[in-house]
């Protein structure tokens, strides 16, 4: 989608740190990380938040979910444990409307978060 930041990271004209990408997925380094392992995984399609997720998602959410799986294991956070996040709305802090899901590690994460 024109003017979408996570579009332009998905198809190569914006550049990023990708660390995973196949015909349903990408993951890449959080421009800010917030923790030593900080990761973005986001849908290839342009769906602006969780809130348009319905049940013809449930393939590419579950795909989501086994690639973040996959990627705990590969930066060492299985063992250790880590946090997923999914900020949807003004409210619930999501700045960049295309869904994406933090994956947090390599630190003592407190709780609440803020
Ligand atoms: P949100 O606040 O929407 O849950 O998270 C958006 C995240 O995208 C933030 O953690 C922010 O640092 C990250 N981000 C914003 N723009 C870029 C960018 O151009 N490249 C990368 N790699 N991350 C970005």
């Amino acid at each position: 989608m024109a003017d979408c930041i996570f579009c332009g990271i998905i198809e190569g004209s914006i550049p990023a740190e990708k660390v995973y990408e196949d015909e349903l997925v990408t993951a890449f380094k959080d421009i800010h990380a917030q923790a030593p392992v900080h990761l973005l995984v986001i849908p290839n399609q342009h769906i602006p938040s969780i809130q348009q997720v319905g049940e013809e998602d449930s393939e590419l959410l579950g795909r989501i979910f086994s690639v973040m799986n996959r990627l705990a294991v590969d930066e060492g956070l299985a063992e250790r444990g880590y946090r997923i996040v999914n900020n949807c709305g003004d409210e619930g802090g999501q700045t960049v409307h295309h869904i994406h899901f933090h994956l947090l590690g390599g630190r003592s994460l407190t709780w609440p978060p803020g």
